[in-house]
């Protein structure tokens, strides 16, 4: 049986994590834009754009709290740049919408304005001495992260990537790019969960 990994398509990049998950076998993506089609997929990607749209977005969808429910009955979601930032429990400075998975605070738009957009080679810890290309764009870093949460990731010493249980997050957007490693690494955590909450 395929599983079926639904991406939150609201707002931001959703159309290429779903040509990324498209790319892995055994892998069937899927849009969610609201509880029903959230009721459909076993897991779930929350894409980069711009975080205030997108959980302004999911709070009129009445997503936040399906999502919150079926998350902590063990749905994985995986969060990229917005993704990361709606997923963090503590935002620097603001209270906009989020979903507040992670145990973590985190910083917007942190890495300054004369490096606005960056590529740069980042090692992730579980997928092996091939760095990732990092794209990173407006990018987000965690701050503090709580003592459940596995750092994956570090670039110039600022964490970029994390995961706590069934929970990741990374601050750059590999479905940007043409490596499939992470998102065959959030597939596979979505076939091995012992349950999706539903
Ligand atoms: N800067 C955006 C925000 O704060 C995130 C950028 C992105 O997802 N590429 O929401």
């Amino acid at each position: 049986m395929p599983v079926r990994i639904g991406v939150l398509s609201l707002q931001g990049d959703y159309l290429a994590h779903g040509a990324m998950l498209r790319q892995l076998p055994g892998v069937e993506a899927c849009l969610v834009r609201d509880a029903v089609e959230l009721g459909e997929a076993q897991g779930l990607i929350i894409p980069g754009g711009e975080s205030t749209t997108i959980g302004k977005l999911l709070d009129r969808a009445g997503l936040i709290e399906p999502i919150q429910q079926r998350a902590l009955a063990g749905m994985p979601v995986y969060g990229t740049c917005a993704g990361l930032i709606l997923m963090a429990q503590r935002i620097e400075g603001s209270d906009q919408h989020r979903l507040g998975l992670l145990d973590m605070l985190v910083a917007r738009n942190a890495f300054g304005r004369q490096i606005d957009s960056f590529e740069a080679a980042v090692p992730v810890s579980v997928l092996g001495d091939e760095p990732v290309r990092g794209v990173f764009i407006r990018a987000p870093y965690v701050v503090e992260a709580g003592p459940g949460v596995e750092v994956l990731a570090r670039y110039e010493d600022r964490i970029v990537a994390v995961r706590q249980g069934v929970l990741m997050a990374s601050a750059f957007h590999p479905e940007l790019t043409n490596d499939v490693r992470m998102h065959r690494l959030f597939a596979d955590m979505v076939r091995s969960a012992p349950s999706d909450g539903r």
